[in-house]
Formats: C-alpha cells, sequence, structure tokens
C-alpha cells in the first residue's frame, strides 16, 4: 500500500532574507508515519506551516491526493485531509470536551442554531475513534495534558483527517502516556491515517516511525528507514557538528622517533601480531566490534593485560610493560571505558576522584598531599574541563554522565600523560558534553600528546583522529586516513567485519 498522499518538491521559504527552508523535497504515503527531526530553528515549524497553509512557499510545489498546489490556504489543507496538532493543541480551555471536539463540525455545517445533542454526538463519534473514554462534559483546560491532546486528535479525525502532524507531541506526557499515545498513533496507521511526527527526541521519533527526514539549517539533510538508522547518525546528521576541520590537519613531525611503535604484540586468543605506530600530536583511532580485540590491546598498552609477545617502543626505546605501574612510569594514562566501574569512586568526593591518579605525584613531590593543595588542585581542573558542579566536596555520583566523564579525563591529564588511551569516551554522554571532550581530545594532541581513541561511534571518530586502524578477529585489517575516507565507508568496514 504504497500510495501517495503528499509530495512536497523544492519548497524554500525566505522571512526577511533569513532563509527557514531551503530546497526541501519529500513525501508521504497513506498510512505511513514519518518522522522529522531537526534542532531549534532547522525549519520544522515552517514545513509545517506551508503544509497547513498557514504561510505561502517562495518556491516549489505541494501535491495533496494528487492535486497539485502553488500554495494552499487552511481551508484547502484542511479540505484535503490535513490536521495539525499544534504543541497547545489550540483548544477553548473553558468549553467541555464535546464542546471542543464537536464545535468545529457544527459550525462549519452554517446553521444559526447550535444543535448540542448533535454537538454531544459528534463528540462521542470523535472520542470513540481514538478509543477513549473521557467524560464529554468535562472542562477540558482541568484535564490531564494527555487527554487534551486525545481531545485535539479526535477533533482531527472528526474532520476526515488523512495525515495528523503532531508538533512535539510528548513534550508533557508521561513515559506511561507517550505509550499510549505510540499505541493511538499505531492504531491511525492501521486505519490508512498517516502521521507526521515532529520532534528533537530521537528515540521516540525512532520508536515511532516508519522513516525518518531530518532537516539542519532549513535544508533535508537525510530521508531514511528508521530501522536503518541509529540514534547516533541521527544525531550526527541533525547536529551537523560542523567541527573546525584546521584542529586535525596533521603534520608529521619532523625526524622524531614515533611516540609509540608498537610491533607484533600478541595476546592470545584476543589479538595477535598487532604493530602500528604512534606519533605525538596525532590521535588514532582504533575500531572495531565487541570482541575484535580492541580493549584488550588498549589493557595491554596499559598494563592490565600484559601481553606475552611483541614489542613495544617509546620515543625510540624498547619499554617493558608487565603491569600498570609500568605503563604509569612511561606516562601512558587509560581512561576506561566503564568509568563508574573502573574509572570513579562514586561516593567519593569529586576533588578526591580528581586527585588519585596524581596521589603519587603529589606526594612524591610535596611529602605529603596537604586538604588545601588537593582541593586547589581539583578546582582547578574542575574549571579547565567545565565540569558543572556547587563544590569539589560533592560526591562524584551527584554529576551527571557526561561531567564524570570529564572527571575521569581530568585525574589522567592531572598526570600530563604523553599518550593517553581513551576507550569509548562518550558513551553515554550528552551531545554537549560529547561535543566538549572532542574538543578536548583535539586539544591536547595538538599540545603534542599522542591519543590513542579507541570508539566504534562513527562519527566520533571522523571527528578527532587522524588515522584509523580496524580490527576484526584481533588483528588489524585496515588503516585509513581521516581525509582519505568517509563515513559510509568506515560504516560499511566495521559492519563487514561481523562477517
Ligand atoms: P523549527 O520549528 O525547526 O525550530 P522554524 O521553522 O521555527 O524551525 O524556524 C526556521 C528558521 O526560520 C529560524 O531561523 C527562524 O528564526 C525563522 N523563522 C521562522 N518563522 C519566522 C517568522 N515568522 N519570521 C521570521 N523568521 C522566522
Ligand atoms: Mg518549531
Amino acid at each position: 500500500m504504497n500510495e501517495e498522499l503528499l509530495r512536497v518538491e523544492h519548497i524554500s521559504k525566505y522571512f526577511a532574507g533569513v532563509r527557514a527552508l531551503d530546497d526541501v523535497s519529500f513525501n508521504i504515503n497513506r498510512g505511513e508515519v514519518r518522522g522529522l527531526v531537526g534542532e531549534n530553528g532547522s525549519g520544522k515549524s515552517t514545513m509545517i506551516k506551508i503544509i497547513a497553509g498557514v504561510y505561502e512557499p517562495d518556491k516549489g510545489d505541494i501535491y495533496i491526493n494528487g492535486n497539485h498546489y502553488k500554495r494552499l490556504t487552511p481551508i484547502i489543507s484542511i479540505r484535503e485531509g490535513i490536521q495539525v496538532i499544534y504543541q497547545d493543541f489550540s483548544l477553548f480551555p473553558n468549553l467541555t470536551v464535546a464542546e471542543n471536539i464537536g464545535i468545529n463540525r457544527v459550525i462549519s455545517k452554517g446553521g444559526r442554531v447550535v444543535n448540542w445533542k448533535e454537538v454531544y454526538e459528534s463528540a462521542k463519534e470523535g472520542l470513540s475513534r481514538v478509543g477513549a473514554d473521557i467524560p464529554l462534559d468535562a472542562i477540558t483546560g482541568e484535564l490531564p495534558t494527555a487527554d487534551r491532546q486525545i481531545i485535539a486528535i479526535a477533533r482531527a479525525l472528526l474532520e476526515d483527517a488523512r495525515l495528523i502532524i503532531m508538533d512535539e507531541p510528548t513534550t508533557a506526557l508521561t513515559q506511561l502516556e507517550i505509550q499510549h499515545l505510540f499505541k493511538t498513533i499505531n492504531d491511525l496507521k492501521k486505519r490508512g491515517i498517516s502521521i507526521l511526527f515532529v520532534s528533537h527526541k530521537l528515540n521516540e521519533v525512532k520508536e515511532i516511525s516508519d522513516s525518518i527526514l531530518i532537516f539542519r539549517d532549513g535544508k533535508k539533510v537525510l530521508d531514511q528507514e528508521a530501522e536503518e538508522l541509529d540514534i547516533k547518525t541521527m544525531e550526527y546528521y541533525m547536529t551537523g557538528r560542523q567541527i573546525d576541520t584546521s584542529s586535525i590537519a596533521y603534520s608529521e613531525p619532523e625526524e622524531a622517533p614515533p611516540l609509540l611503535k608498537v610491533e607484533n604484540l600478541t595476546l592470545r586468543p584476543c589479538f595477535s601480531n598487532v604493530s602500528f605506530e604512534l606519533k605525538s600530536r596525532e590521535v588514532l583511532g582504533i575500531t572495531g566490534l565487541l570482541g575484535s580485540g580492541r580493549t584488550e590491546l588498549a589493557l595491554s598498552l596499559f598494563g592490565e593485560l600484559p601481553a606475552e609477545s611483541g614489542e613495544i617502543w617509546l620515543e625510540g626505546k624498547k619499554v617493558f610493560i608487565k603491569r600498570v605501574q609500568d605503563a604509569m612510569e612511561q606516562e601512558i594514562g587509560y581512561v576506561p571505558e566503564d568509568r563508574i566501574k573502573e574509572g570513579l569512586f562514586l561516593e567519593q568526593s569529586i576533588s578526591n576522584n580528581l586527585v588519585v591518579t596524581i596521589i603519587d605525584w603529589l606526594a612524591s613531590k610535596m611529602g605529603i598531599i596537604r586538604n588545601q593543595t588537593k582541593l586547589k588542585t581539583a578546582e582547578e581542573w574542575v574549571s579547565k574541563l567545565e565540569i558543572k558542579t556547587p563544590s569539589v566536596e560533592n560526591p562524584a555520583n551527584s554529576l551527571s554522565g557526561g561531567n564524570q566523564q570529564r572527571v575521569v579525563l581530568a585525574k589522567w591529564l592531572a598526570g600530563n600523560p604523553k599518550i593517553l588511551i581513551l576507550n569509548g569516551p562518550t558513551v553515554g554522554v550528552d551531545v554537549g558534553s560529547k561535543a566538549a571532550i572532542h574538543e578536548l581530545i583535539r586539544n591536547l594532541a595538538k599540545q603534542g600528546m599522542g591519543i590513542i581513541l579507541i570508539s566504534d561511534d562513527i562519527p566520533e571518530l571522523m571527528q578527532t583522529c587522524n588515522r584509523i586502524l580496524l580490527m576484526r578477529d584481533g588483528r588489524i585489517v585496515k588503516e585509513f586516513r581521516r581525509e582519505e575516507t568517509n563515513e559510509e565507508e568506515l560504516h560499511r568496514h566495521l559492519v563487514a567485519a561481523k562477517n
């Protein structure tokens, strides 16, 4: 049933010279749930209003039910079966449920005397179409948000909606109410009604949509089946995270031996014959699926899982890393994958966490660690990494995930390592912290550190690494240079590694 309901082609819209929409085309089929996502200002509401006939596009064509329009009016749009449920639901709070649902239909019949019986009958029919049971004489404004939303949907159905556009419909709903809304949407879909679900909550859009549109800066940047998309990819397209690529432009240090050289490193059955070099000022990505050996390799370099054979050279000197202590003496730092389990003492204060790693260093320099020194050091790092906390004496578990990750990073940075190994440094952190961590990584490299970034987050690898090594079954199978590859290629190779 791929019958097309709506198609917009090459739609552009300007507001006083500001381009709100730029050459946007897409279609919606009957009985399809389309997700539309984009950051604030990306043009979502403008597109909705064009489809609703509220705004006139500057360029482009609109086709609904096969009819061609250069512009719509609200009346035409409604006649074609388009209904928009705005965030405020456009209900009259002082009117009853019946009045809100039924009144349009009665008024549109043009009679001078309102037939209240008919209003009630219509309202009842509308509610039954959504399978909802809300008292018809309740005052609308006194009902919970979820009920008001159902009322708005019921009203839309009475207008013979073929496409219901919902603008940020879950903003004020609880988890349970969201699940209920999704059930309603799926019921509507079964009856051949199409939904355009507009939101910036990626997980919800992915859950409910058949296919997803992503807008950025007024452009459609992605249009794909929901099941082919993961949240990370959506996030990447949505934010575009335009990064300053000059910060990862890498120039080889002259003549100096590599910071780290690994030759035929082997720890069976985890990995074998791994060889690579890391230079200073370089961010080297290591990727691979779970079980590819990427984490074990990192732990080997950090002395936690010492290799059984092979050689490790630091700045041209052969070293032996048989325990964590050896790695630390060689100024190698490691930020683990599971910061909660391995990286932080959650019950302890932020300041204690920050100075754990440098305790030896502080002790050796000063004989004893004075509390004041500890606090001062901690406060310096809190401000340097913009960790959001009212006090360094608060426990680490009072911080958000992204801020906890910054604490883990800080505690290693405080020790000023030459080589820093980061394992999944942004897993589970919010978008803002993620961008900040990426910037930090690039800056550290710029200042001379050599960084190994272990990750399967392809946008992350592309945004921070100079080179990327792909591991499969404990071996390095391919090397990519950032400027010679792209996300698609990386993704293809990473997934191919499954087979
Ligand atoms: P979204 O709904 O995705 O947040 P909008 O469609 O509201 O985005 O906005 C897209 C762009 O158009 C923004 O830059 C916004 O400031 C601008 N814009 C939207 N409506 C108007 C308007 N009525 N007048 C001027 N600029 C507008
Ligand atoms: Mg909007």
